[in-house]
């Protein structure tokens, strides 16, 4: 694989797509187990985690539902603001359903444990995250993921639906920024 150029930045590849295929199928395994007879709200956290949340409930067998919702915690840039604003804000139907919140990455947690708040009002049965990346260096949260696809060092990641600065989101294998 080679690197990728995007704005003024090099990244260097971290993981194949078919590395990241594989470790999804096996994630679905392990919800298709415990989630089986449930009534359950997939809810992606757009827009990072679209290819992730598309590509994870095909291999889905317990026929959720599919709902989103928009947070916005990052400005331009490779940094949190740290503002969490609720863009397209979570469904109002979600009393007594099982959330699984879908991720692309937890990184301070902040994001998370914002949108966990907003939820627990829902009344919910239950809520759990599924995130395709967390870098527990960096987190800082309440609540790390129940389901994570890869641990990765606290190092900013572009790809497969992550962006930098709009960019790179197409990427089907992902990519760390080349400090070299
Ligand atoms: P957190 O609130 O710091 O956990 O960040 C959550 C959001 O920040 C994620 O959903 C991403 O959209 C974005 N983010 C965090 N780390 C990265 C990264 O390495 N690359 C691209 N976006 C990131």
């Amino acid at each position: 694989m080679e690197k990728v150029y995007i704005h003024d930045k090099a990244f260097r590849p971290l993981m194949t797509a078919l590395t990241i295929q594989d470790r999804i199928e096996k994630m679905a395994g392990e919800l298709n187990g415990l989630y089986a007879g449930k009534e359950v709200v997939l809810l992606p956290v757009l827009s990072g985690a679209f290819l992730f949340a598309a590509d994870l409930c095909r291999h889905l067998s317990f026929g959720p539902e599919v709902e989103f919702v928009k947070l916005s915690s990052y400005g331009k840039g490779m940094a949190s603001s740290g503002t969490i604003r609720a863009v397209l804000p979570p469904p109002a139907n979600l009393e007594g359903r099982h959330v699984i919140i879908v991720e692309d990455i937890v990184d301070s947690g902040l994001t998370s444990d914002y949108l966990r708040e907003e939820l627990a009002a829902c009344k919910p049965d239950s809520v759990a995250m599924a995130s395709l990346l967390y870098k527990p260096d960096s987190f800082r949260g309440q609540t790390p993921p129940e389901f994570t696809g890869f641990v990765i060092p606290p190092a900013f990641v572009i790809g497969y639906g992550l962006d930098y600065n709009g960019k790179g989101r197409e990427l089907n294998a992902i990519y760390v920024l080349d400090e070299a």
